[in-house]
């Protein structure tokens, strides 16, 4: 589609079957919101932010989507109550988190929307699986790569591909 842009989510979640919930995410998405073009592997990361809480299975999409910005929050929130989330607290446990990353070279400061996502550099469990599918893609506010934010990042977590072994 001529008009449509490539938009980089980062699924996640620690609660139920990790693997499957991400599955059943990503074909919603890819109805919901348009052609997914990349995914990356899976990552393990301990809770980020709360250390009592089952860790994290994590990836990231590339989507092809001819949705502005705010409709595909929409259905990337759709999908995560699709998965009965449930918001208790401020970075609690959920079945599915579905964050959008980064949406073409889009700026994006609304009420409920900041794209890049504003802690994108900061977390190694979102910069891990983005630096799989796509490494040469630059941050267009920060100005780097994401290989170069990733090699920059002192967040302690490891990121271990899952399953591991
Ligand atoms: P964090 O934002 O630190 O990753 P979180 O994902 O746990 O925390 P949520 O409770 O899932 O936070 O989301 C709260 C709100 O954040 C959403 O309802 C949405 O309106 C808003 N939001 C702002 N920017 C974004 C973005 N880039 N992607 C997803 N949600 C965003
Ligand atoms: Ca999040
Ligand atoms: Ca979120």
């Amino acid at each position: 589609m001529s008009n449509s842009v490539t938009a980089y989510l980062l699924l996640g979640g620690n609660l139920g079957d990790r693997a499957a919930l991400l599955r059943a995410a990503q074909a919603q998405l890819a109805t919901a919101a348009g052609e997914i073009a990349a995914a990356s592997a899976l990552y393990e990361t301990a809770a980020w932010g709360r250390e009592d809480q089952p860790a994290f299975l994590n990836q990231a999409l590339a989507v092809r989507t001819a949705l502005p910005a705010a409709e595909l929050l929409a259905q990337c929130l759709a999908t995560e109550r699709h998965a009965g989330r449930e918001r208790l607290e401020r970075w609690g446990s959920r079945t599915l988190d579905v964050d959008i990353l980064l949406y073409g070279d889009a700026l994006v400061d609304q009420p409920g929307l900041t794209v890049p996502h504003p802690r994108l550099a900061e977390r190694r469990f979102a910069l891990v699986p983005l630096a799989e599918i796509a490494p040469q893609l630059r941050h267009p506010r920060l100005g780097l790569t994401v290989a170069e934010l990733l090699a920059r990042c002192s967040d302690p977590l490891p990121v271990r591909p899952w399953p591991g072994k």
